[in-house]
């Protein structure tokens, strides 16, 4: 490992960044209202090894809740509030660390401006003593980034190809884009760009505001984009500390692979102070995230680093499933069977490149469906089944795979026809 060394921030006693290990995390997927239930959850994921477990927390019965759960346990808390500004100030007495999530902050509240709500997060937080982090994610990026990088693309993106393709022509790049474009494959430039100038936005006004105790976290689901944009994060924040993830890895073991092929690459440079690797697993089965976690740190240092480009191979399928790993806003209790189930009914297709997205709610669920070439979300009584960007329609659970089914098929033929 290098010994590159980002400032070191407070997490309650836990200290993260600096010299310090790189410290485990994982998350309760139990409903937060149901307060035995996560608290036995954050118990046993701190006895498998979670520095720091995180809860969701919604609404005002859920941080009512949370400060129940913190009596109960003595497991490091985080809180991940999403979008869910004012209920920090409910939830700051009872955890060490409040996560936000940039593109979310833009659906409550329009009229506020996303500074004054996070000017207010990091308020109570620093009157609690909490650290924060902001946490970009691919599924639900902020619709301004967006913006801003489409039209930035349609002018660049013929270009980035270009250059792509004559590997010579690469290190003559001149503009800001230079060592994205050196170090990553178009695809991975273009998904990077949003999630790199959401993270430094937000990084450069928590400096502005003088609140330096926070970390960042750029989860992306596709390994070489999550190498491709913490790396371009790591080289223009040097003194930031970095959450890693591989955001709907889905489920083991190909999800172990495929976080193993996103993070010991960075982890082996330096790169990244805490981490967590997400699975779609039941709750009684998280502490093989934190496993996992182990297994990725013990590889970095005896040397054996997975890169993306090993994974077809370890994998042994080119049909990728990705689905996130459940939390307390999942809508269905059937949601992680529902993606075993889906793995095992589409193993038929698995010399196909396909890409299905199984979601467990509204949050990361539209978007991340999205870029997918079939997803489905889960609502509370009916899954919603899409084909790229566009709703099929909304299914009972009963009849959501053989439909799902009759999507794959014919994006199959249709590949094979042209
Ligand atoms: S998409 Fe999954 S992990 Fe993300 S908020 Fe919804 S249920 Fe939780």
């Amino acid at each position: 490992m290098s010994n590159r060394k980002t400032r070191e921030i407070s997490i309650g006693i836990l200290k993260i960044g600096g010299s310090q290990p790189v410290l485990l995390q994982s998350m309760c997927a139990t409903k937060t209202t149901d307060i035995s239930a996560t608290a036995r959850t954050a118990e046993r994921l701190a006895e498998a090894g979670a520095g720091l477990v995180r809860v969701a927390v919604d609404n005002k019965r859920d941080a009512e809740a949370l400060r129940e759960i913190a009596s109960q346990t003595a497991a490091n808390l985080s809180v991940d509030l999403h979008e869910n500004y004012r209920l920090a100030e409910l939830v700051a007495p009872y955890v060490k660390k409040i996560r936000y999530n940039p593109g979310r902050l833009h659906y409550v509240e329009p009229q506020i401006s996303w500074k004054e709500k996070v000017r207010r997060i990091a308020d109570v937080a620093a009157e609690f003593g909490c650290a924060l982090r902001v946490g970009v994610n691919c599924g639900s990026i902020d619709p301004e980034q967006l913006s801003r990088q489409d039209t930035r693309l349609s002018r660049q993106d013929t270009q980035l190809a270009r250059q792509e393709t004559r590997p010579d022509n690469r290190e003559k790049c001149s503009d800001g884009q230079d060592s994205l474009q050196r170090d990553c494959a178009v695809d991975s430039v273009i998904d990077s760009m949003p999630l790199l100038a959401s993270a430094l936005e937000h990084s450069a006004f928590l400096d502005s505001l003088g609140f330096m105790n926070y970390c960042v976290s750029l989860k992306s689901s596709d390994p070489a984009t999550v190498i491709c944009v913490n790396r371009e994060f790591a080289k223009r924040r040097p003194d930031t500390p970095i959450h890693l993830g591989l955001t709907e890895a889905g489920l083991p073991p190909e999800a172990v692979l495929k976080s193993r092929a996103a993070l010991e690459p960075l982890l082996a440079e330096g790169i990244g102070d805490t981490l967590r690797v997400s699975l779609t697993v039941p709750n009684d089965r998280k502490q093989e995230e934190i496993q996992a976690g182990r297994l990725i740190l013990d590889n970095v240092a005896r040397g054996e680093i997975l890169t993306p480009e090993r994974l077809p191979q370890l994998l042994k399928t080119r049909l990728n499933i990705i689905s996130c790993p459940s939390c307390s806003r999942v809508e269905n209790g059937v949601f992680v069977e529902l993606a075993e189930r889906i793995r095992e009914a589409s193993r038929f297709a698995a010399d196909f490149p396909v890409t299905i997205a199984v979601m467990g709610c509204r949050v990361n669920g539209p978007g991340e469906t999205d870029n997918a070439d079939i997803g489905i979300w889960c609502g509370a009584s009916q899954a919603n089944l899409k084909r790229g960007k566009t709703l099929v329609g909304t299914f009972d659970y009963e009849e959501i795979i053989p439909r799902l089914l009759e999507e794959l098929r014919a994006k199959i033929k249709n590949s094979c026809d042209s």
